[in-house]
């Protein structure tokens, strides 16, 4: 794909209902993981172009929070339907700016989103509150929920199309108005998105995008005086960044972190079902999701069958041209990166045993930044492979003998985001996803995601809730009205304070 493919991406930035060049001064390259091609060079954001957009999010709040819960869910649901009419050409700058395999893409990245949006064009309808009443005798109470404001939102680069849409949807079908920064290096189906949406009849500063740098324009975004609530999806790293930079003026905070999740499987489980639900639970996106599977716990008495099985189904997953629905894996998402999790690899060697791992051979794979499924047996629960985020198709595998070591060694980590347990025992099954501290837990599953359904973590995961109508109360604040009932000018409680009559 080249530049002249997408002439429609010359402009990086979406401010105020229009396309824009960025005004900074400093460009970035967009490249295709897969190849090294430059897909397009953008200009990134300034700062000035940050004050442009929250302005015109400003703005647009004043009518934005005021239409009617039905209003926002008809531009939702038109939304879905344009997105629906090109979800070919989001499927394929996803596929080509993030490396994924274009039948992820079509099938699961693209898809969702749209779900997602129809989902929130229906939960706009249904914000409630509390019943009102009377309290006190001589009042009558009720709750309002309300939109907060402008939403200053940072979005990370695994799934840029699908966490930009987490972030959005919630906010904008509450009322509130975004502006949002996706990753620089993977931000084309993000203003896209937004163009999309413009189309579909979003009012001009609802959705405002912003491409630039996470520590210049990122970082001021963040510290905006207008910015009421912060959203990020990213690094825990960056989340207390995001953090500190709320406290600067008490922003309100929403934080998806980073992950480890354990994968752990019992004595009892289906074994076949076990190792096909590693292997697809480890290398979705090419290991790169937040609730991937990289800390298998296993029974010893099914250990080394989980090992060699999984072993086996990773070196006949197929490599290879993105583009080709044939293929299952794609690059990580550049050659730094790639860099990072190959390191981490190559230090395991010293002290585990590793199956597969490094960098593919082959003419096809020269100019990407592909590395190969790899399986690291015998890992240590205080290896820095079974404890640290690697972020890539990488599964540490660690043995367990009794329910409690599976326990702890699942909750023995600062993350908190997802897990899963593999039984056919009821009340194990039971007491995992009691006993586990994370936001989700799977039982004989590991991945699947849906629109109703919140996603967010525990612990250094983060907190507050993805997708789901728990979304929403993350956007919106409630409000106390008390109305007097009595019409007396001189009440009775005022004696409490003062007995003049
Ligand atoms: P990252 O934290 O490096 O970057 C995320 C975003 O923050 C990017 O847009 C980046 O430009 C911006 N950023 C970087 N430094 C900044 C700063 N100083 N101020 C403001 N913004 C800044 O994360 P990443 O490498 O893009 O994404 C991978 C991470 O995201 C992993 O840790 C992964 O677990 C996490 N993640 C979590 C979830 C979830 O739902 N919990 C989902 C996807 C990814």
């Amino acid at each position: 794909m080249s530049a002249t493919a997408l002439p429609t991406l010359a402009a990086s930035q979406f401010i105020n209902g229009r396309s824009a060049e960025g005004t900074s001064g400093q460009f970035t390259d967009v490249i295709n993981p897969a190849t090294g091609e430059v897909i397009v060079r953008l200009q990134l954001a300034s700062t000035d172009d940050v004050d442009r957009a929250v302005a015109a999010a400003k703005a647009a709040f004043v009518q934005w929070s005021a239409t009617t819960p039905g209003e926002r869910s008809a531009v939702l649901a038109k939304f879905a339907r344009l997105l629906e009419e090109r979800a070919e050409e989001f499927a394929q700058l996803e596929s080509a700016q993030a490396g994924k395999p274009i039948r992820l893409t079509r099938e699961f990245d693209v898809p969702g989103t749209i779900d997602n949006v129809d989902f929130f064009s229906g939960a706009a309808r249904n914000l409630e509150g509390k019943a009102s009443g009377e309290y006190s005798a001589d009042h009558t109470s009720s709750i309002r929920r309300e939109a907060i404001g402008v939403i200053g939102s940072i979005s990370p680069w695994n799934y840029p199309l699908q966490m930009a849409a987490w972030k959005v949807l919630p906010a904008i079908a509450a009322g509130n108005t975004i502006v949002l920064k996706p990753a620089e290096i993977t931000p084309l189906t993000t203003t896209l998105f937004a163009q999309v949406a413009a189309e579909a009849g979003l009012p001009d500063g609802v959705f405002n995008v912003v491409v630039g740098k996470g520590s210049t324009v990122g970082s001021y975004l963040l510290r905006h005086p207008d910015v009421a609530m912060l959203s990020f999806t990213g690094s825990t790293s960056i989340g207390r960044t995001v953090l500190e930079a709320a406290a600067t003026t008490a922003k309100r905070v929403h934080l998806e972190l980073g992950g480890k999740a354990p994968f752990v499987v019992f004595d009892d489980a289906d074994l076949e079902a076990a190792i096909h639900g590693a292997v697809a639970g480890s290398l979705i996106n090419a290991g790169q999701d937040c609730t991937a599977a990289t800390r298998a716990i296993v029974h010893r008495s099914v250990y080394e069958q989980f090992v060699q099985g999984v072993a086996e189904l990773y070196s006949k997953v197929k490599l290879g041209d993105t583009a080709d629905p044939g293929t299952d894996m794609g690059p990580l998402v550049s050659l730094a990166h790639r860099e990072k999790v190959a390191e981490m690899v190559e230090r395991a060697r010293g002290y585990a045993r590793v199956f597969g791992g490094g960098i593919p051979e082959g003419e096809q794979f020269a100019n990407g930044s592909y590395y190969r499924p790899t399986l690291v047996a015998d890992a240590t629960p205080d290896s820095e492979i079974f404890r640290e985020e690697v972020f890539g198709p990488v599964l540490a595998v660690t043995v367990f003998d009794t329910d409690d070591e599976a326990i702890a060694l699942a909750n023995d980590t600062p993350y908190g985001l997802a897990a899963s347990a593999w039984t056919t025992n009821v009340y194990r099954a039971n007491r995992a996803t009691r006993e586990i501290r994370s936001g989700c837990v799977w039982v004989n599953d590991h991945i699947p995601i849906i629109s109703e359904m919140p996603h967010g973590g525990m612990k250094q995961s983060g907190f507050g809730k993805d997708m789901s109508s728990y979304s929403l109360d993350e956007y919106t604040v409630v409000k106390h009205v008390m109305f007097d009932l009595t019409g007396e000018q001189h009440k009775g409680w005022h004696r409490t304070i003062f007995s003049i009559d």
